[in-house]
């Protein structure tokens, strides 16, 4: 799948999109999920172009991945959730549900989250 960029986070890259930013550096967005799923939901992003997950994995360098993977932990520690713990999740295509096309990793957090994936 070809990158879409007028997706609604690479809007939110470039500025035309307002959001609710948690952090920032060269390699990572992180703001409020804009429908939280937990009393905290927070989206990693990505600067560059990738579609999902398995496009990251695949295509990113080393220093966008460690960058990456560096700056969600910390920004899970920063919220302050890693004490009682949290949940890292990344939709990836059609049966995972992913809606938008940029890579993006939730982080739920704030209450006992269950087990799993729900069962259909
Ligand atoms: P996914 O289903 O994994 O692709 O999740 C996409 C997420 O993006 C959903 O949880 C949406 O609520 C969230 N979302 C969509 N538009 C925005 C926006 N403008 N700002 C923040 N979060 C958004």
């Amino acid at each position: 799948m070809a990158y879409d960029s007028n997706n609604i986070f690479a809007k939110i890259l470039r500025g035309e999109i307002p959001c609710k930013k948690v952090y920032e550096d060269d390699h990572v967005l992180a703001f409020h999920d804009i429908n939280p799923q937990a009393p905290i939901h927070v989206l990693v992003i990505p600067k560059g172009a990738y579609v999902s997950w398995d496009d990251f994995s695949a295509k990113a360098s080393a220093d966008e991945i460690a960058g990456f993977v560096r700056a969600a932990g910390k920004i899970a520690r920063d919220l302050g959730v890693d004490r009682k713990g949290y949940r890292v999740l990344a939709n990836t295509g059609a049966d995972g549900g992913q809606e938008v096309p940029h890579f993006h990793l939730h982080i739920f957090a704030g209450r006992p989250l269950g087990r799993m994936v729900q069962k259909p």
